[in-house]
């Protein structure tokens, strides 16, 4: 009997009228247009936006305010990591198929890791891959790595320890830096077909 009881959704304050059991609270809570979102780019200090809102105000927010760390994804796209060198950081925000990702490379421990974070309902990050191509046209390589997106809520040190992300020995990048110390790469996004 209890369990047909039925709770406010938690984010009430910011005007869900939703009630539901406690069943489906985590399920509605995780999907509510309600939930409040930080701006991802608080986590770039030279950024360090405060702005906090629902899901469909952050793409408004990012397409106006961060207009230089925004990409709209039209298909393939060849990006890059500008004068990169161990212990850099480098975030960048992709729009692609009405969502929104969270474009993370890091240099770490002689790694660069690179990693998608799906930024929403934690089961959908698992709809999206991504893959990356390395291509140095100067000689003979090339390296292509595709995984799963993750949800923007995981931490990286557990992306990482888990390999659950691109990871290339620094050595192995190094031959496909240019001249001018930028990593050149192929980005594609792909959602998968729903059965
Ligand atoms: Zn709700
Ligand atoms: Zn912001």
């Amino acid at each position: 009997m209890a369990r047909q009881i039925e709770y406010p959704c938690v984010y009430w304050r910011s005007g869900c009228t939703e009630k539901v059991t406690l069943d489906l609270k985590t399920k509605h809570e995780s999907a509510c247009p309600y939930n409040q979102y930080r701006c991802p780019l608080i986590k770039v200090p030279v950024v360090n936006c405060s702005w906090t809102g629902n899901l469909q105000n952050l793409k408004k927010h990012l397409t106006e305010v961060h207009k230089e760390w925004t990409h709209e994804y039209k298909g393939s796209f060849v990006t890059g990591l500008v004068d990169i060198k161990p212990s850099r950081r480098y975030c960048y925000i992709i729009l692609a198929y009405g969502e929104i990702f969270y474009r993370y490379f890091s240099v770490k421990n002689d790694n660069l890791y690179g990693v998608l974070q799906h930024i929403g309902p934690k089961e959908n990050a698992a709809k999206f891959r991504y893959k990356v191509t390395f291509d140095n046209k100067n000689d003979t390589g090339s390296i292509t790595i595709c995984h799963v997106a993750r949800n923007f809520e995981e931490s990286m040190d557990e992306i990482r320890e888990t390999g659950r992300c691109v990871k290339l020995h620094f050595d192995v990048v190094k031959s496909f830096v240019n001249l001018k110390n930028n990593l050149k790469f192929q980005m594609e996004i792909f959602r998968n077909e729903s059965k």
